[in-house]
């Protein structure tokens, strides 16, 4: 009989998930794990099936913009997909945003909300990319305090009633620039007692959306990101019709293909002021704290869902007279991309508490410093490791991995936007420099992980622990030394730098789970997880290269 190859399949991604059930038995308190764990386990189970089938029948779906209606009305109607469709009444109903504003786990409601986005996430089509700006309006406005609008939008932005939950946009960049987004050209503009906006947003995703949070320029202030405020504005006036808002197209984009993003031209846009009508790129952080933080998760979910895939697939596929997960050269390979996806889990896991504590006003003022720092460093280095992942679980399917109906190749595409979107990795290199400067996260950073490597006494886990010491201790020193001589050094090696302290911390982390479950669940995974990291390595820092712009800018370089 011709062989057919069987295709991978998915258990219950809650209970099969070592990684995500050992931490939670560490970090929760008994009658919260109690609590939460029912619904993490349901929402594992739609995830490993009901919802991977529904995108694989889905995988050719994207969604499609009508601008005119049959007698010519411009009307900027958008279909969105079956799944996306489905995903938007699942995250209400199962607390994708709300559980993070719900009192009933305290400073622990975070950890819970984003086990339920780390299981949602890689079964819903980036339906995570409007639940992460709805999360971080919903953050924004509160740290604002603007009572009319928190009234308004907050019991919308957090409902779990799906007749009546909003989502929300975040539109800053455009054409000028995404990272430098002080060079906005939108203008507000009062008229008639409003504020009403006139530009073009370039990048707006899951346009959709009830509401947005904008920056533009209030008419008459100063250039720069201080002469910007932020704003407010929904989407659609009373009536159904659109607030002065023409999509202009769709992009056509490498992936994250069911996730509608458009380019918008603002012709008098209603809107209302968030607070102050300047300072916006300021304004705007807690939604930035917010939405790298989910990026972060997701990067774990994402690479979490690759492995899942690989690993069964490796049990099924049989070469040269084995399964490949037979194979010890497949098994020293997936090794590796295992403990790069722990470390990033822990990493991401670790900002995430302390978001908790911040937002129920638990944290100490070194926690807050902490997360000012772990926040870019997170964003930044969980989605370098997954786009060193992906590519590695496209290559355990070989051949199947590339082609489009096997539906692993959307893993690759999808994650490339990680590090792209919610600030680029050498924008966060020096958003990590300033973190240093601005708050001295620097002492709360050392304190952390001497404290972690204390916990780590198991001979090989203390060893990894001194490593990741030694590795921060060298990236801070490096800092001082080339800070001494001037800005350029540091600005050079600022991506090393940071992915220094972030690998450093992730190995560190992993280190103390790693006793910890040793100790509690007399298991050895992780603590090999940490020894196989520690063999990367957490020392990434280059020393600013004197020939890097000859070589990048192709420049004349004298011999
Ligand atoms: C799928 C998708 C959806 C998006 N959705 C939204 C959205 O909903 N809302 C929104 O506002 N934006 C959105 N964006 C835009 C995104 O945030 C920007 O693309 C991103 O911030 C980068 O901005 P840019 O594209 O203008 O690139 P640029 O800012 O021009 O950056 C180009 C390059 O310059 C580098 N760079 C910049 N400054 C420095 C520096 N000082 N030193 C060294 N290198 C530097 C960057 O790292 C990058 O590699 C989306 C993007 C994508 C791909």
């Amino acid at each position: 009989m011709a062989f057919f190859q069987d295709a991978p399949t998915l258990g219950n991604q809650f209970q099969d998930d070592r990684v995500l059930r050992s931490y939670l038995a560490r970090v929760l308190p008994p009658e919260v794990r109690r609590g939460v764990e029912p619904g993490l386990a349901e929402l594992g189970e739609l995830a490993g099936g009901e919802l991977f089938r529904a995108q694989q029948e889905d995988r050719l779906a994207e969604p499609r913009l009508e601008q005119w209606d049959a007698w010519g009305r411009r009307v900027d109607r958008i279909e969105l997909t079956s799944v996306w469709k489905r995903a938007r009444r699942l995250a209400c109903e199962r607390g994708v945003v709300a559980a993070a504003y719900e009192p009933a786990h305290g400073a622990h409601a975070r950890v819970h909300q984003f086990a339920l986005v780390y299981l949602f996430d890689p079964s819903t089509d980036t339906y995570t990319c409007p639940l992460a700006m709805t999360d971080g309006a919903a953050r924004t406005l509160l740290a604002h305090q603007n009572a009319a609008l928190v009234e308004r939008a907050i019991p919308r932005l957090t409902s779990r009633d799906p007749d009546r939950a909003w989502t929300s946009g975040q539109w800053m960049t455009e054409r000028t620039g995404g990272s430098d987004v002080g060079l906005t050209e939108t203008v507000a503009r009062k008229v008639d007692g409003e504020w009403r906006l006139f530009g073009t947003k370039w990048f707006t995703s899951a346009v959709t959306s009830e509401m947005s949070l904008a920056l533009a320029r209030p008419e008459g202030n100063g250039a720069g990101g201080r002469g910007l405020a932020l704003f407010y504005l929904e989407t659609k006036r009373p009536d159904g019709s659109a607030n002065g808002i023409v999509v202009n197209r769709l992009k056509e984009k490498l992936g994250t293909r069911k996730l509608p993003t458009a380019e918008l031209t603002l012709d008098g846009t209603v809107a209302i002021p968030v607070g102050e009508l300047a300072n916006g790129v300021k304004a705007i952080t807690p939604m930035l704290t917010i939405t790298r933080t989910w990026n972060a998760v997701c990067a774990a979910a994402g690479m979490r869902r690759g492995l899942a895939l690989a690993r069964d697939y490796a049990r099924r596929r049989t070469q040269f007279g084995a399964a490949l997960s037979q194979k010890p050269l497949h098994l020293e390979t997936f090794a590796g991309l295992q403990a790069e996806a722990e470390g990033a889990f822990h990493l991401a896991f670790r900002a995430v508490e302390l978001l908790g504590r911040e937002e129920r006003g638990q944290a100490t003022e070194p926690e807050r410093q902490l997360l000012r720092l772990l926040t870019p460093l997170a964003k930044l280095c969980t989605a370098r490791q997954a786009m060193a992942v992906m590519p590695e679980v496209l290559e355990v399917f070989g051949g199947a991995g590339y082609v489009e109906d096997a539906g692993i190749s959307h893993l690759l595409r999808d994650a490339q936007v990680l590090p792209i979107w919610e600030g680029t990795t050498n924008v966060l290199s020096l958003d990590v420099l300033r973190a240093l400067v601005e708050r001295g996260a620097g002492e709360a950073y050392q304190a952390e992980i001497e404290s972690l490597a204390r916990e780590a006494r198991v001979p090989t886990l203390a060893a990894a622990a001194k490593q990741a010491l030694e590795a921060s201790s060298r990236a801070f020193a490096w800092l001082l030394e080339e800070s001494r001589r001037g800005r350029e050094g540091a600005e050079a090696g600022a991506r090393g730098f940071a992915l220094t302290l972030a690998r450093s911390l992730e190995l560190a982390l992993l280190a103390r789970h790693g006793q910890w479950s040793i100790e509690h669940e007399k298991d050895g995974r992780a603590a090999a997880a940490a020894t196989r990291f520690a063999r990367h390595g957490a020392d990434c820092l280059a020393a600013a290269d004197p020939a890097a712009a000859a070589l990048a800018d192709d420049r004349p370089l004298p011999t």
